[in-house]
């Protein structure tokens, strides 16, 4: 199947339509048609290629970064400890990190839906690796894509050995920085040095971390490539219900291009701005052409529109044959409309941030829970008093050490701690137990309300609501 989803939405009176029957990465014998894609240039791919410098330097940079010694951004799946922007979150945090998910994707289909698939092109690791780094790479050993591929179709000899072996092995060094980058976000700079810089046997699951993530990384961007945009990328599958006439796509003006013809034929035949001369299509590096319409496999990269603008600018006809437009304003030019879903995804989206912002803002540095041990009734105790079980969870998001005290505000009674004094160290996660003991005589009802003042360092910091079971008929 190719990428139809949407395409109906263009006139295409002029098209026959047997792209629809192929995928641009199968060939006829349904193997693998690898896609050769002649070298892009022009303002949208100089404007993608600063934009690709910056946000590679924050990649590979970010990990590094430190706050007081501490990490800017850890992303530590395997101990559940996450730092973002200098700010430590724990487990207890994580209701944050799904509201932050789902504010994420609202904002990604807002996007997709004004302006069609842009974050593909511009913003995706796979895409802006791909088509900046590694094919740059290729271009520079290789040469373009004639001669790609008739160095690919040429025997064996010194030269493209050596072209080859090049290739792969800066394909191979770059693969590996990634999987160290990679793993620098999971477990920080820190132990990744360490790993490095240790002897293999006493960090043999870090090592061998690495070595997969070198060669998945190798295995994408030296053979993979566009398959993981078209075949396993689930956002690209979703463009057809993300996507509407409204939004503004990479688009082909086909009112204005056909029928297409020979320059030298237009007058003569009263013909389109297109010439034909495919050159839209030999940058593409998914291997669509684009005059079908829009399609599943358009990564929004904006080589065809750079090189049609080329040829346009060969033909003395305006830019913009190839653009981003959406198709109702191509079929009518009816300019941008606001449509009911593009309504309804902003109000989510304004409620969602409103509510995550507020739980953001007033996160606390110190989490503590206090919970009446399930399943323990009162005990009575010497000097006719009364005392209650309770489990408490204490969890320091801070890099100091906090001790922390506890106080009963509206009953008599004291809080003794079953254990030592409660001193956390940094990040540190802490159970354990505390007795509440109140003299029976002071006992008014059988669950009487109680609250507790928390204390981090002699310094009121919460205040939290539980019970106490007393004897009855009291
Ligand atoms: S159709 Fe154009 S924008 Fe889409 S992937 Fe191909 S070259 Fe890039
Ligand atoms: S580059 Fe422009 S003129 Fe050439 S085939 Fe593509 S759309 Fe037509």
């Amino acid at each position: 199947m190719s990428g139809t989803n949407t395409d109906t939405m263009l006139k295409k009176d002029h098209a026959n339509d047997s792209f629809k029957d192929t995928i641009s990465i199968v060939n006829k014998e349904g193997g693998r048609k690898w896609i050769y894609p002649k070298k892009p240039s022009g303002r949208f791919y100089n404007a993608r290629t600063v934009l690709s410098i910056f946000l590679l330097a924050f990649l590979f940079g970010a990990p590094w970064i430190k706050i007081e010694g501490h990490p800017f951004l850890l992303l530590n799946i395997l101990e559940r400890k996450f730092i973002l922007f200098g700010t430590v979150f724990t487990p207890q945090d994580f209701y944050l990190f799904g509201l932050l998910m789902i504010t994420v994707f609202v904002v990604l289909f807002l996007v997709t839906a004004v302006y069609g698939r842009i974050f593909c092109g511009w913003l995706c690791p796979q895409t802006i690796f791909l088509e900046m780094v590694f094919r740059k790479i290729e271009y520079f050993i290789e040469g373009d894509y004639i001669q790609q591929k008739s160095l690919n179709a040429s025997p064996w000899n010194g030269k493209k050995i050596f072209k080859k072996f090049s290739k792969y092995l800066i394909f191979f060094v770059i693969s590996f920085l990634i999987a160290n980058t990679f793993l620098a976000y999971i477990i920080g700079t820190d132990e990744l040095l360490k790993i490095v810089s240790e002897p293999v046997n006493q960090h043999l699951s870090g090592f061998i971390s690495i070595v997969v993530f070198t060669l998945f990384f190798y295995w994408i961007f030296a053979w993979f490539r566009e398959q993981a945009c078209i075949l396993v990328c689930p956002y690209g599958r979703l463009q057809s219900v993300l996507l509407d006439k409204n939004s503004v796509v990479i688009a082909y003006d086909n009112v204005r291009g056909e029928p297409r013809g020979k320059v030298k034929d237009k007058e003569k035949d009263n013909l389109g701005d297109c010439i034909d001369c495919k050159l839209c299509v030999n940058v593409c590096p998914t291997g669509i052409d684009i005059r079908n319409g829009t399609q599943l496999e358009c990564v929004n990269c904006t080589a065809c529109i750079d090189a049609c603008d080329s040829i346009m600018d060969k033909i003395d006809r305006p830019r913009g044959l190839i653009r981003f437009d959406s198709i109702e304003n191509i079929e009518t030019r009816s300019g941008f409309k606001w449509t009911a879903r593009l309504t309804g995804y902003t109000a989510v989206l304004v409620v969602l941030i409103s509510v995550t912002g507020f739980l953001f803002a007033s996160r606390k540095d110190i989490d503590v829970n206090v919970l009446r041990t399930p399943g323990m009734l009162y005990q009575n105790q010497q000097d006719n008093k009364v005392s209650n079980m309770y489990n408490i969870k204490i969890s320091n998001k801070t890099y100091d050490e906090k001790r922390i005290d506890f106080k009963l505000k509206n009953a008599e009674g004291e809080i003794k701690l079953i254990g030592n004094d409660i001193i956390l160290k940094p990040l540190e996660i802490h159970e354990g137990s505390l007795l509440i003991l109140m003299p029976k005589d002071k006992i008014k009802m059988t669950n009487t309300p109680l609250n507790i003042e928390v204390y981090s360092d002699g310094k009121e910091i919460d205040e939290l609501k539980t019970n106490f079971l007393g004897p009855q008929n009291q």
